[in-house]
């Protein structure tokens, strides 16, 4: 019967192929003319669309093969002790410094997936906040942000400075924002979602996952999955590793399950050292995405946190990441063509 049927719709369309063969009178040869005509038109079309791309995307000097800074902030405190906290005088000096700069954020969400749609000659950066301190974010009574709290203080430079977008991406564990009752967990991580920030993973308890068999290190980001997806409608994409550390095999930090909850990130954070690639390039490497520390040029940060490098960035433009101002395609200088991811080759803009 299966055969039969088979056969039949077979039949058929070749008889409907043959008719309209047959038919070929002198109205659809006009037709076809004309489609010849549309098509060369179309193609013409589109190849002065790619040449004015292409002029465009070389008036910005645009490189979005070029590298990225992710900047790893925790908590934005006054008297901050030796460490990696800043005052809220020194985040916003370095925002103010970002905005001057042509900076735009993005996500890490956004970066990871190559989502960079920010205007011609500017440069993306991802700005990152660790451990869900209230000192990033407090709501008052009316669901405002504080002034002095990190996203209050990037609100306010956002303000003052029109394109540089209020965005960023918190890695939260189980202390959310010093909040404890359910609801008020819900109402700050819908608060961050509905204004376009994004969450991502730092695992549930913030433990070091450097040597716990894989059970262990599942069950800890699993369940810090859990916990978001549980009080709001969002799945975190990344992950940031607690104090950087990557567990044995690092794949374990991309993709696992634990009791019933599982993840498969696009991309997993390191705490050090150095601007992070172009998602468009090889070297982009979604199990290991270096980050940069927040902090002026003392110590080790002469050379490796995030004055130094905005300093570095700013000296060596033809290595940093600026924008075409087109979401759509990929430009670069012809010379770094090689570089080239190849799930990103069919959007490559050369010029
Ligand atoms: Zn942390």
């Amino acid at each position: 019967m299966g055969r039969f049927r088979a056969v039949g719709v077979g039949v058929a369309s070749l008889s409907v192929a043959a008719l309209s063969a047959a038919c070929m009178s002198g109205g659809d040869k006009d037709a076809k003319v004309d489609a010849a005509r549309a098509k060369a038109s179309n193609m013409a079309a589109a190849a002065s669309e790619k040449k004015a791309e292409t002029q465009v995307a070389a008036k910005a000097k645009a490189n979005e093969l070029g590298q990225i800074p992710v900047i790893m902030y925790h908590r934005i405190i006054k008297n901050p002790p030796p460490g990696d906290d800043r005052t809220p005088e020194q985040f916003r000096a370095e925002l103010e410094r970002l905005a001057k700069e042509d900076y735009v954020p993005i996500t890490a969400a956004e970066y990871v997936t190559g989502k960079i749609g920010i205007p011609a000659g500017k440069h993306p950066v991802v700005l990152t906040f660790d451990d869900s301190s209230p000192s990033q974010l407090t709501l008052d009574g009316m669901g405002n942000p504080k002034p002095d709290t990190a996203v209050g203080i990037l609100m306010d430079v956002a303000k003052k400075h029109p394109g540089f977008r209020p965005v960023a991406t918190f890695y939260v564990i189980r202390d959310l924002f010093g909040m404890s009752k359910p609801e008020e967990q819900t109402q700050v991580l819908e608060w961050l979602k509905d204004h376009g920030f994004d969450i991502g993973n730092h695992t549930h308890d913030h433990l070091n996952l450097l040597g716990k068999p894989e059970k262990e290190v599942e069950e800890q980001i699993a369940s810090g999955q859990k916990m978001v997806t549980s009080l709001i409608k969002f799945s975190p994409v990344t992950l940031a590793l607690p104090y950087g550390n990557q567990p044995h095999d690092k794949k374990w930090a991309m993709k696992g399950s634990s009791a019933g909850t599982s993840y498969d990130f696009r991309g997993v954070f390191l705490a050090g050292y150095t601007p992070a690639p172009s998602p468009y390039t090889k070297d982009f490497d979604p199990v290991g995405i270096p980050r940069i520390r927040s902090k002026e040029k003392v110590g080790d940060c002469v050379k490796f946190c995030s004055t130094a490098w905005l300093d570095w960035l700013n000296a060596n433009a033809t290595d940093r990441f600026t924008s075409d101002g087109n979401a759509n395609t990929v430009a670069f200088p012809k010379f770094k063509a090689p570089f080239v991811a190849a799930p990103f080759a069919a959007q490559a803009l050369p010029y």
